[in-house]
């Protein structure tokens, strides 16, 4: 039963999120060369050529963790997941770019022994985009990098696989490919790179998403629990949620500036 729901919801992401219209490999290629050159083209640049790309000085986040139910979580993970080629693998080898967990494991910080039942509830992990993020710094071949909107992202082409980055990363949000992870695929959507062994991976905001117009898939699938804007326009509807309620971050002692919030 699960499975089928995957599947549906693997088939449906790919239909409704509009996939196939171009594919990301011809539109990453928009900078002239081959697909490959344009990938490298496409994700170090601010913004992608196109007439309906969205910009924004700083991209962010924001989570309303009191509207994610179970079914909102499932979906916006596997529509992640199913879109972006990231496979399940069983046992401790899994590669994730956004996941389940709980508020205990997410807030290590802002929760104490006498709030059992706030840090039993569930959440939702990613890569925070951080404004300083040590996983850039520590890349000896610049496989990862920052945009100047913020989004941290992954040039597969250059990884290494020295997993420095994943030591640097104090979130957990990078998964490394110890295997091809090609095998674990149940279904490939052909418009979106797959990755081999060796290889580290995580979330990439939906750049190729941001490049075509389009809001990133776990926004569009979450039912109003995921919002994401310009940081940087007061008008946008993250600043407007951030003015009005209250937000945490994950471990903001850490001097990471994370811009994924949370409002609890
Ligand atoms: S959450 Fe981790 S992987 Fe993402 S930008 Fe911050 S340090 Fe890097
Ligand atoms: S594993 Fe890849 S992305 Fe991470 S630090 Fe090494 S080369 Fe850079
Ligand atoms: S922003 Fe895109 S890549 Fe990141 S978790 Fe959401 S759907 Fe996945």
């Amino acid at each position: 039963m699960k499975t089928q729901r995957r599947n549906f919801l693997k088939i449906a992401a790919m239909a409704v999120l509009g996939w196939g219209v171009r594919p990301a490999s011809e539109l990453m290629a928009a900078g002239g060369g081959t697909a490959s050159e344009g990938l490298l083209f496409a994700s170090r640049h601010k913004v992608h050529a196109g007439p309906n790309t969205l910009t924004a000085s700083r991209w962010a986040m924001v989570i309303d963790t009191a509207k994610l139910n179970e079914k909102v979580m499932e979906d916006i993970v596997h529509t992640c997941h199913s879109i972006h080629n990231v496979p399940t693998i069983p046992g401790n080898q899994n590669i994730k770019w956004i996941w389940e967990t709980h508020m205990d494991h997410l807030f290590l910080e802002d929760l104490h022994e006498y709030q059992p039942e706030a840090g039993a509830k569930s959440a939702l992990a990613l890569c925070n985009h951080c404004d300083n993020p040590p996983c850039v710094r520590v890349c000896p071949t610049k496989a990862t990098f920052q945009r100047e909107d913020g989004i941290v992202m992954m040039d597969f082409h250059r990884c290494i696989g020295c997993r420095y980055c994943m030591a640097g990363c104090p979130y957990g949000s990078r998964s490394f490919n110890f295997m091809d992870p090609r095998k674990h695929l149940e279904t490939t959507n052909p418009d979106f790179p797959t990755r081999t062994k060796g290889v580290v991976e995580k979330c990439e905001f939906c750049a190729e998403r941001l490049a075509e117009g389009k809001m990133p898939a776990c926004v569009e699938v979450s039912e109003g629990a995921l919002a994401f804007g310009d940081l940087a326009d007061p008008e946008s509807e993250v600043r407007k949620l951030l003015a009005e309620r209250f937000s945490i971050r994950r471990s903001p002692t850490l001097g990471t500036k994370p811009c994924v919030y949370y409002l609890v």
